[in-house]
């Protein structure tokens, strides 16, 4: 699909949804390696960027002769399973992220913030919160390659222990004074105009307050960390890996229970946290 010309975004499989994502290819480069590993070998050049290391964008990497990434030097499966999840879950996040998505280590050199490449002219800002190091795009003046503010109505996903969902929430905003034309998602429908990308720029971040207004709801009552995440207030459903997605939400409802705690609104009683 033509954005405009010369940046094309080529859908990911099962519609760029996670695991997989839209990748896009502009000149020689392509940005982001989760489309799925037969589409990526389809669509390979010797140039590869990267918003973040997270597997659903980073999956192809090791197709790619020329990596840069927001981390320089040797990623292994060992080295991002031990960042995104605790020790007891390192084995199964590995064989998760294996089998769906078809991951393996590679070596890449790190870009800073900037311009990290001038024809065609790519700019990278830090987007943090999602996880440390997560990068959004700004191509050729014009498209905006939002990375992992997806615009999805799932919402923002901070599952990770380094995630921070209320300094990604401030992140997000900073997208909103961008001078862009088209903005393109990693993880659904492809490309919004301006004006419908910016509404749902503000949906999306909102989705983190409506979260944590949920998890204040279900404190009426006193409940462990556990008996919310059984309840399951930001997945709902987990149809597939439910004891990483367990993780997932477990730690999503944590981050919001500390600030709520911070703020007086949460107490902890003998292991439950209810509401002040
Ligand atoms: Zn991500």
């Amino acid at each position: 699909m033509e954005v405009i010309k010369g940046i094309k975004v080529i859908e990911g499989l099962n519609r760029g949804k996670f695991p997989y994502c839209n990748v896009v290819k502009v000149g020689k480069v392509v940005i982001d390696a989760g489309a799925g590993i037969d589409i990526m070998k389809k669509i390979r050049t010797n140039k590869l960027i990267l918003s973040h290391l997270h597997p659903d964008h980073s999956s192809g990497a090791w197709l790619f002769k020329e990596i840069l990434a927001p981390e320089g030097g040797k990623i292994t499966l060992d080295s991002l399973a031990n960042r995104f999840v605790t020790p007891d879950l390192v084995e199964t996040w590995k064989k998760f992220v294996t089998a769906a998505t078809g991951l393996r280590g590679f070596e890449c050199e790190r870009y800073e913030e900037g311009v990290i490449m001038e024809e065609p002219e790519i700019i990278a800002i830090p987007i943090k919160g999602h996880t440390a190091d997560h990068h959004v795009f700004l191509i050729e003046q014009k498209v905006l390659f939002g990375g992992d503010v997806d615009l999805t109505p799932f919402g923002p996903f901070y599952g990770n222990p380094e995630a921070d969902p209320y300094l990604f929430e401030k992140e997000i905003d900073k997208l909103l004074n961008f001078d862009f034309e088209v903005f393109v998602s990693a993880h659904s429908k492809p490309i919004f105009g301006k004006e419908e990308a910016v509404s749902k720029i503000v949906k999306f971040k909102n989705k983190i307050k409506e979260r944590e207004d949920k998890i204040l709801a279900l404190l009426e009552e006193p409940k462990s960390i556990d008996e919310i995440v059984e309840l399951s207030p930001i997945y709902g459903k987990k149809p597939y890996a439910k004891e990483m997605l367990d993780f997932f939400e477990k730690v999503m409802v944590e981050k919001h229970i500390k600030k709520l705690e911070r703020e007086g609104k949460v107490r902890e009683e003998n292991g439950k946290y209810v509401k002040a």
